[in-house]
């Protein structure tokens, strides 16, 4: 391609590439550091500068950022760029500056000075990858827990059947004993027979977990998500005389829903429970300047122990003897998580127990 020039005259190609050429290496999309075949730092474009520490010798640059562990031997890695010639691409290094993690996909290759084919250093490519390395670690979560209920529900459904014969064979042997007016053995079987109710009680709890409304793929919008779990609870809350009050909008933003469902129903329930003889329960909504909605659930109840604050959220721990599994907030904590969110619980200065659902909204 030939162009004019201002006095009119033709450019070949060649010259626009060699005018160019210092400007390459700043307008790239990537990375990218060029070092000389005893490391050293030589140049290295805007983008690079901003993904890791640059110091004067790349080994050191990557080792500061990285974990020592993992990655201890930069300087190996890239004597044998610069000696031998090795390309070496890694794809997932976790890298760590001025506090703030990402994901790195870093490829070493030789420089070669084009003629005769002689290294005369290396290149570092640099690629921010974080974005893309969440998403799929967040659907290998959302897999592995879909994985995980569907085998919960199976365990679930095989165990109910030998339970149920147990439980019966137990109330069998108890009338024979009573007949014979043993009180001792009644006593024992009446033992075993809690103990066996209580395992009914986890497995009904994992299947209802495991029965997913929503796909986990399916995106649907908060409210919508409450409302449900409203109604789903709604029956149990008229029995208990409490009041379910809305303080969200509609047309929230919608989230891959499945097990968020569960998360509000769980919170509920435990509000209602919290209440047995009547109260109100407030759901509020409300978003962060940094994109994180706080979903609080209020009660009227009687608060929890203050001592209990984090045990509450350990699996099988509950203060409901005989009633409850433990499992709810365990299992919402969990959840949520996954949402890269997190659950707090507190009691309200002016009464019952609040917990809150942070949820960052910029997540995919
Ligand atoms: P479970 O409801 O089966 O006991 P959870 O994990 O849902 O299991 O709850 C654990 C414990 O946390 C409960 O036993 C209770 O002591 C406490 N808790 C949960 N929600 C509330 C609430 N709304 N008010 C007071 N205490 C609560």
């Amino acid at each position: 391609m030939l162009m004019p020039n201002t006095n009119n005259q033709h450019v070949t190609d060649k010259e626009i590439t060699a005018a160019l050429a210092p400007f390459i290496l700043q307008s790239l999309p990537i990375g990218v550091v060029i070092f000389d075949k005893q490391l050293k730092t030589v140049s290295a474009n805007p983008i690079a500068a901003e993904l890791i520490n640059l110091q004067a010798n790349i080994d050191a640059s990557l080792t500061a950022g990285t974990n020592e562990k993992i990655w201890s031997d930069w300087h190996k890695i890239l004597t044998e760029v610069v000696e031998i010639g090795k390309i070496s691409r890694f794809d997932n290094v976790a890298y760590r500056k001025r506090e703030k993690p990402s994901v790195l996909q870093i490829t070493c290759a030789p420089l070669t000075d084009g003629l005769n084919g002689v290294i005369q250093g290396g290149l570092l490519l640099l690629e921010d990858i974080t974005e893309k390395a969440n998403a799929q670690k967040q659907m290998a979560n959302t897999e592995r827990l879909a994985v995980m209920g569907k085998l919960a529900s199976k365990v679930a459904h095989e165990l109910n059947n030998p339970i149920d014969g147990i439980m019966r064979y137990i109330n069998l042997a108890k009338r024979t004993i009573s007949e014979a007016n043993l009180p001792k053995p009644v006593e024992y079987l009446e033992h075993a027979g809690d103990g066996l109710k209580r395992m009914v009680q986890i497995i009904t709890e994992l299947l209802e977990f495991s029965r997913n409304r929503y796909s986990s793929l399916e995106d649907t919008p908060i409210d919508k998500l409450l409302d449900d779990a409203i109604k789903f609870i709604e029956p149990a809350a008229k029995a208990s005389a409490v009041e379910i009050e809305r303080q969200y909008p509609s047309g929230l933003p919608a989230v891959k829903g499945g097990n968020l469902f569960q998360v509000f129903c769980n919170l509920l329930k435990n509000a209602v429970e919290a209440m047995p003889d009547g109260g109100k329960a407030t759901i509020s909504w409300d978003t962060s300047e940094n994109n994180i909605a706080t979903i609080k659930f209020h009660d009227t109840g009687p608060g929890f122990d203050p001592a209990n604050s984090e045990e509450i959220f350990e699996p099988f721990f509950t203060t409901k003897t005989g009633k409850g599994t433990g499992l709810g907030l365990a299992i919402c904590r969990d959840i949520i998580e996954k949402y890269n969110g997190k659950i707090t619980a507190q009691n309200s200065p002016s009464g019952g127990s609040i917990f809150t659902v942070h949820l960052p909204l910029n997540e995919k």
